[in-house]
């Protein structure tokens, strides 16, 4: 039994999905009008883990995470940079792709580009102003938050104390300082579509709600996002599709926390972050996934440059046990399992017990984590020269089976020999740019002791077998 951390209840419940084995999930994506940084990295990843969680345990997961490519982010980097956002938003979500994949971030069921539903988003405004629930003023549409009577219920806020807050930057237009615009009229130079209420475009919190009821449906399992989207972007999102549908939107609401730099939420407008490019460029896909689930997903990471060493020191550590084993593969000869290694390995699977309690426990990856460093603690003390073939494939399939959910550990330490001799040609170039002639001399040696010559052309160095 899975038990997840719902935000609307401020309760740790029992997961039960609409559907036996089925979950429908919806992740807020970024909005592509820049490379993503760790922080929003953070967010995807976590998803993406649970997904992998949820599809471990034998759920059917269908999961879906947007891209925003309309707002006033959007519009004012296309001016900026001298481009369309229509172009500008092609451009990011190819980028958004290129390091999720390095992230090893799976690709969702569906990634939707808000600009693809401009014509649902407008069926979905003008539902809500028959419903009474949303009006227009010059050319915008706001909801009415008054008529929403649960308003406040996912933040846990009451519309009164929200309203005197709000009284500060009273807006003419709106009958109420708590309404959001949910269409928003043509401003000189934005992109506009045509509506009932003229040119415009839809307001952000309209987006999702509409892709959520387009794509998975009236009423969802999970939907998800950082923790600074609980209000005012879910508490919206909530609102308007709770209001037009009649129906609960979300059963569980999950949300994870930030990564912070020096202890400030990391972000584009705070300008202290990091992309996820410039981090990959050092650290890889495993480092880093290891590094955000080293945490709680409702724990905060205080990001650092020393966090990612450590980080990187323990997923060494990880690999050098699969490297152990998969060494001991190729060198063991017996090949079926004794009795004692057939105990031992039922012993050995009790790790996985351990790891998917802590897993079903709000998908706790900090414990399942030591799950896995006490499995390998574990396995390194057990098994040796002397263990069946059978014994070490089972143990390393243990530590890929763990890993994967994480997606984490499915590397194969073993390098080919081209793969090799290729990094060692690139040592010795190093070598001879630093004109450290007793290096670049000694790694030629040691490849011609082993049969292999290279051969300085001017296209590069070449290398034959002899
Ligand atoms: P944005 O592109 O800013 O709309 O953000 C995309 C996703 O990243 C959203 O789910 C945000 O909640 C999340 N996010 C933004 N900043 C951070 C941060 N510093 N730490 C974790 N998640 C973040
Ligand atoms: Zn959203």
């Amino acid at each position: 039994m899975i038990r997840v951390y719902n935000t609307l209840t401020n309760k740790k419940e029992e997961f039960v999905p609409i559907v036996t084995g089925e979950v429908k999930m919806y992740v807020c994506g970024p909005t592509v009008y820049n490379f993503f940084h760790i922080g929003n990295g953070r967010t995807f990843i976590v998803f993406d883990t649970i997904r992998r969680y949820f599809e471990y345990r034998g759920y059917k997961v269908k999961f879906i995470q947007n891209f925003t490519d309309i707002d006033d982010k959007m519009i004012k980097k296309a001016n900026e940079e001298g481009t369309t956002v229509k172009e500008l938003g092609d451009k990011y979500i190819n980028e958004y792709y290129k390091d999720a994949d390095a992230l090893n971030i799976e690709r969702a069921t569906v990634n939707p580009r808000a600009t693809e539903y401009i014509q649902e988003i407008i069926a979905f405004v003008k539902g809500l102003i028959d419903k009474g629930y949303a009006y227009e003023v010059n050319g915008d549409v706001y909801f009415s938050t008054k008529k929403f009577q649960s308003y406040g219920k996912l933040s846990g806020q009451n519309l009164d104390d929200l309203q005197l807050g709000a009284r500060i930057n009273v807006d003419e237009r709106k009958n109420d300082p708590m309404d959001f615009a949910i269409w928003k009229a043509q401003k000189p130079g934005e992109p506009a579509w045509k509506s009932p209420w003229g040119m415009g475009r839809p307001g952000w919190h309209i987006e999702c709600s509409c892709m959520v009821k387009k794509i998975l449906g009236e009423t969802i399992d999970i939907h998800a996002g950082g923790s600074d989207l609980v209000f005012p972007h879910h508490e919206n999102e909530i609102a308007q599709s709770e209001a037009l549908n009649g129906e609960p939107f979300a059963r569980y609401w999950l949300h994870s926390a930030f990564v912070n730099v020096n202890n400030q939420k990391m972000s584009k407008s705070l300008n202290n972050f990091f992309t996820a490019r410039e981090i990959l460029e050092k650290y890889d896909a495993d480092i880093i996934r290891f590094l955000m689930l080293s945490a709680h997903y409702r724990q905060q990471v205080n990001f650092s440059e020393e966090l990612l060493e450590s980080a990187k020191a323990s997923v060494e550590r990880l690999y050098n046990a699969i490297s152990n084993l998969e060494h001991l593969l190729e060198e063991v000869q017996k090949e079926e399992m004794s009795g004692e290694e057939e105990a031992y390995l039922k012993e050995l699977v009790k790790h996985r017990d351990k790891y998917i309690e802590k897993m079903d426990d709000d998908f706790n990856t900090a414990d399942a984590i030591t799950a896995i460093f006490d499995l390998i603690k574990d396995i390194n003390t057990n098994i040796n020269i002397g263990s069946s073939k059978s014994v070490i494939k089972a143990s390393l399939e243990l530590i890929r089976e763990l890993g994967a959910p994480l997606g984490m550990l499915q590397k194969s330490t073993k390098e080919s020999i081209e793969e090799e001799i290729e990094r060692l040609i690139e040592q010795r170039q190093e070598a001879r740019k630093t004109k450290n002639w007793a290096l670049s001399d000694k790694i030629r040696d040691d490849l011609k002791a082993r049969g292999i010559v290279l051969e300085d052309t001017p296209q590069g160095v070449r290398w034959k077998k002899i």
